[in-house]
């Protein structure tokens, strides 16, 4: 094995073809981490191809033996463990905590993986004609996977572990801002578990490449599909060049998630959800609770009880585990928080805990007063500010949630579980969870959202159906009749 930091192509570990290399910065401490490689074009193109080559014989395995690749990939990852966690402190700012969730979670991710390998199932149709009609499931070839920081290894892993499993072989990029704990340390992980060379690749690059490399791992004909986690400024711009190309692509975006609290709600389970879902990884989860809409009735005692447990958060060196609140990921993200923050203030929000910063470290943030033309209401915020507003009831409590642009989760705390099963179909999401907050995945569900929040789903059979090409297929057993006049003997 190679450097660590350098590219995985083809099986081999390699510098970049022009030997750059990029900085990786701790946000913890503003220091430099690592250096990666940092790949052009011609890198991606390279892996693609060796993607391309590999991914035939991969296909052809039986699927019992991808399925015993990626549950050692999960063995080695359990080994593994404490690397990635260290990783995820370090490149990802992420509390001890977080990290020792995100690599358990991540192991369940390829057994789940594993498990889809058995369940590409297909259909015998009834046939007109009395032929054997099958709908079949095939790999689509190679699959390229673009991922963000906030959940790195995870976000990375589930891009691309069930399109391995189902037959198709993957070039990974991972976040510039989390390069190691999403890609590098993961092709490590893969390479000891026994994925055949090329199957699976990385290619790292930083920020100034990733537009060309961006448009390498879509626009390249060899690339059949496309998996994409990030914001939704970046995705819509890689669905519409995919979708221009005529490829499959799942976009995973951003979310203004809603927690709705209703009048008949445990209080103390409402605190609790909305305190976990609007500051677990400092606010910067897809699915973070981003408006906490709470029922006019119960709003002064939700909101009282929800500052005190906020300001018991503490905040700073998230190695510690006392620390639950680590820092901002970099200082774009920190001025886009800053930012909203002090536009809602000037509009009439209050700050009724929190507000400050010290470097990237942004203090637990709750504002009431919170009304639907500032921003913190309409944008994700992706930092740990949490907007309260309070409804007229059930109807309008939902209206608020559903003015939104993004549609991928939500919660809805209430003790009456059919009122909350009836609120829940009737909010605009992907997914919605009841007495619990909008922070959920689990490997096999099917993920995803609507509206700016995305398009497909991954998890479990939606992975299946989402990389893998739906065929039709026929056996003539002497049914099928042609007009007289195209016979050799109409007659017969
Ligand atoms: P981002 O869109 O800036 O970057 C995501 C990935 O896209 C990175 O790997 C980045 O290098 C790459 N990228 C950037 N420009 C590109 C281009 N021109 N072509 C191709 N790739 C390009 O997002 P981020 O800041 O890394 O992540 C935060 C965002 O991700 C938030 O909006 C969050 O809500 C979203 N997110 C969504 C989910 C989900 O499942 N819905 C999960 C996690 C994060």
């Amino acid at each position: 094995m190679g450097d660590k930091r350098d590219l995985y192509i083809g099986g081999q570990w390699q510098a970049a073809s022009g030997k750059k290399t990029f900085p990786v910065y701790n946000p913890s401490n503003g220091e430099v981490w690592t250096r990666v490689a940092d790949a052009g074009r011609e890198d991606a193109k390279r892996a693609i191809e060796a993607a391309q080559e590999a991914q035939p014989a991969w296909a052809a395995l039986p699927h019992s033996e991808r399925a015993r690749l990626l549950s050692k990939a999960a063995d080695v990852l359990t080994a593994r463990q404490k690397e990635f966690q260290d990783s995820l402190i370090d490149e990802g700012g992420a509390w001890v905590g977080k990290t020792m969730f995100e690599t358990g979670y991540s192991i369940g991710v390829y057994r789940a993986a594993a498990a889809a390998a058995y369940q590409v199932t297909g259909e015998i149709l009834p046939s007109d004609h009395g032929k054997l009609s099958l709908v079949v499931r095939e790999p689509l070839g190679v699959v390229s996977v673009i991922s963000p920081w906030n959940f790195p290894l995870i976000l990375s892993s589930r891009g691309f572990a069930v399109a391995l499993a189902v037959g198709n072989a993957v070039v990974l990029k991972p976040s510039e801002e989390t390069p190691v704990s999403g890609g590098v340390l993961i092709a490590e992980i893969l390479e000891e578990a026994g994925i055949p060379k090329g199957v699976f690749n990385v290619v790292t690059c930083s920020r100034d490449n990733v537009a060309e490399v961006g448009d390498e791992l879509i626009a390249n004909p060899l690339v059949r599909g496309i998996s994409f986690t990030g914001s939704t400024a970046v995705g819509s711009k890689v669905a519409a060049k995919a979708g221009g190309l005529l490829k499959k692509c799942c976009v995973e975006l951003g979310g203004k998630d809603a927690l709705i609290v209703l009048d008949d709600a445990d209080i103390e389970q409402a605190v609790n959800a909305a305190t976990f879902g609007s500051f677990m990884h400092q606010g910067q989860i897809c699915m973070s609770v981003e408006r906490v809409i709470v029922d006019r009735s119960v709003a002064a005692e939700f909101t009282e009880k929800f500052v005190q447990n906020t300001k018991k958060l503490k905040v700073g060196n998230p190695r510690e585990m006392a620390n639950c609140i680590g820092p901002i990921i970099n200082q774009k993200q920190l001025d886009k928080i800053r930012e909203q923050v002090d536009e809602a203030v000037a509009k009439g929000a209050k700050v009724l805990c929190g507000g400050g910063n010290e470097g990237l470290f942004f203090e637990p943030t709750v504002l009431a007063n919170v009304t639907r033309e500032m921003k913190i209401f309409r944008e994700e915020t992706f930092g740990p500010v949490a907007p309260v507003l309070v409804a007229n009831g059930v109807d309008e409590a939902i209206e608020i949630a559903n003015d939104s642009e993004y549609g991928l989760s939500a919660g809805i705390m209430t003790r009456n579980e059919e009122r909350g099963l009836q609120v829940a179909r009737r909010l605009h999401t992907g997914m919605a969870h009841i007495n619990d907050s909008s922070v959920n995945d689990e490997p096999h569900v099917p993920f995803g959202g609507v509206g700016s929040s995305g398009l497909g789903r991954h998890g479990g059979r939606a992975g299946i159906d989402q990389f893998t090409e739906m065929r039709w297929i026929t056996l003539e057993r002497g049914g099928r009749h042609y007009p007289p006049p195209f016979l050799m003997n109409p007659g017969h």
